[in-house]
Protein backbone atom coordinates (compact mmCIF):
# COMPACT_ATOMS: atom_id res chain seq x y z
CA UNK A 1 0.00 0.00 0.00
CA UNK A 2 1.23 3.23 -0.77
CA UNK A 3 1.84 5.68 1.87
CA UNK A 4 -1.12 8.30 2.34
CA UNK A 5 0.74 11.49 3.16
CA UNK A 6 -2.62 14.37 4.75
CA UNK A 7 -4.14 16.55 2.51
CA UNK A 8 -2.38 19.12 4.82
CA UNK A 9 1.33 17.37 4.04
CA UNK A 10 0.29 16.99 0.42
CA UNK A 11 -0.31 20.45 -0.11
CA UNK A 12 3.19 21.79 1.62
CA UNK A 13 4.98 19.15 -0.78
CA UNK A 14 3.46 20.97 -4.03
CA UNK A 15 4.51 24.30 -2.74
CA UNK A 16 7.82 22.74 -1.84
CA UNK A 17 7.73 21.93 -5.47
CA UNK A 18 6.46 24.70 -7.44
CA UNK A 19 8.98 27.31 -5.44
CA UNK A 20 12.30 24.34 -6.08
CA UNK A 21 11.00 24.85 -9.31
CA UNK A 22 11.18 28.30 -9.68
CA UNK A 23 14.70 28.77 -8.09
CA UNK A 24 17.56 29.93 -10.78
CA UNK A 25 21.38 29.03 -10.29
CA UNK A 26 22.61 28.30 -7.05
CA UNK A 27 26.32 28.85 -5.45
CA UNK A 28 27.20 26.84 -2.68
CA UNK A 29 29.14 27.82 0.16
CA UNK A 30 29.99 31.30 2.04
CA UNK A 31 31.02 34.45 1.56
CA UNK A 32 33.07 36.10 4.73
CA UNK A 33 35.25 39.61 4.78
CA UNK A 34 38.47 38.60 5.39
CA UNK A 35 41.67 40.45 6.60
CA UNK A 36 45.06 38.81 5.33
CA UNK A 37 48.46 38.20 5.49
CA UNK A 38 50.38 38.69 2.00
CA UNK A 39 53.94 36.55 1.17
CA UNK A 40 56.43 39.62 1.50
CA UNK A 41 58.84 39.25 4.25
CA UNK A 42 58.85 42.81 5.32
CA UNK A 43 55.43 44.22 5.05
CA UNK A 44 52.91 46.31 7.94
CA UNK A 45 51.17 42.92 8.11
CA UNK A 46 54.05 41.37 9.77
CA UNK A 47 54.45 44.78 12.36
CA UNK A 48 53.74 44.19 15.39
CA UNK A 49 50.79 45.26 15.88
CA UNK A 50 50.22 43.99 11.90
CA UNK A 51 48.74 45.92 10.16
CA UNK A 52 46.59 43.36 7.75
CA UNK A 53 45.60 43.51 4.11
CA UNK A 54 42.18 44.08 2.75
CA UNK A 55 39.10 43.62 3.89
CA UNK A 56 38.95 40.68 1.05
CA UNK A 57 35.58 39.14 0.11
CA UNK A 58 36.32 35.29 0.49
CA UNK A 59 33.99 32.56 -1.04
CA UNK A 60 34.45 29.26 0.66
CA UNK A 61 32.75 26.24 -0.14
CA UNK A 62 33.81 22.39 -0.01
CA UNK A 63 34.94 19.80 -2.89
CA UNK A 64 35.12 16.40 -1.80
CA UNK A 65 35.76 17.40 1.40
CA UNK A 66 38.15 19.71 0.86
CA UNK A 67 37.50 23.62 1.49
CA UNK A 68 38.23 25.42 -2.10
CA UNK A 69 38.51 29.38 -1.55
CA UNK A 70 38.20 32.04 -4.25
CA UNK A 71 38.51 36.19 -3.61
CA UNK A 72 35.77 38.36 -5.02
CA UNK A 73 35.47 41.62 -5.98
CA UNK A 74 32.67 43.69 -4.18
CA UNK A 75 31.01 43.54 -7.79
CA UNK A 76 31.39 39.81 -8.48
CA UNK A 77 29.50 39.58 -4.71
CA UNK A 78 26.94 41.73 -6.21
CA UNK A 79 26.88 40.08 -9.81
CA UNK A 80 26.22 36.27 -7.56
CA UNK A 81 24.72 37.50 -4.38
CA UNK A 82 21.18 36.70 -6.10
CA UNK A 83 23.01 32.96 -6.74
CA UNK A 84 23.84 32.85 -3.31
CA UNK A 85 20.51 33.40 -2.02
CA UNK A 86 19.22 31.08 -4.33
CA UNK A 87 21.09 28.02 -2.50
CA UNK A 88 20.00 29.25 0.84
CA UNK A 89 16.81 29.18 -0.38
CA UNK A 90 17.38 25.48 -1.65
CA UNK A 91 19.30 24.31 1.40
CA UNK A 92 15.18 25.70 3.33
CA UNK A 93 13.08 24.31 1.33
CA UNK A 94 15.06 20.60 1.08
CA UNK A 95 14.89 20.97 4.83
CA UNK A 96 11.21 21.59 4.69
CA UNK A 97 10.79 19.08 2.80
CA UNK A 98 12.16 16.21 4.67
CA UNK A 99 10.97 17.60 7.63
CA UNK A 100 7.44 17.37 6.22
CA UNK A 101 8.23 13.74 4.66
CA UNK A 102 9.00 12.74 8.41
CA UNK A 103 6.40 13.75 9.26
CA UNK A 104 3.96 11.91 6.92
CA UNK A 105 6.13 8.61 7.69
CA UNK A 106 5.14 9.14 11.06
CA UNK A 107 2.13 9.34 10.60
CA UNK A 108 1.58 6.81 8.23
CA UNK A 109 3.20 4.19 10.27
CA UNK A 110 1.73 4.85 13.50
CA UNK A 111 4.87 5.76 15.20
CA UNK A 112 3.85 8.40 17.51
CA UNK A 113 5.73 10.95 17.78
ZN1 LIG B 1 51.57 42.33 3.65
Amino acid sequence: MDPQPSRQQRRAQQRIAHALGEIGFALPGSVTERMMRCGKRICRCKADPPQLHGPYLQWTRTVQGKTVTKLLTAEQLERYQPWFDNARQLRALATELETVSIAAVFNAESWGR
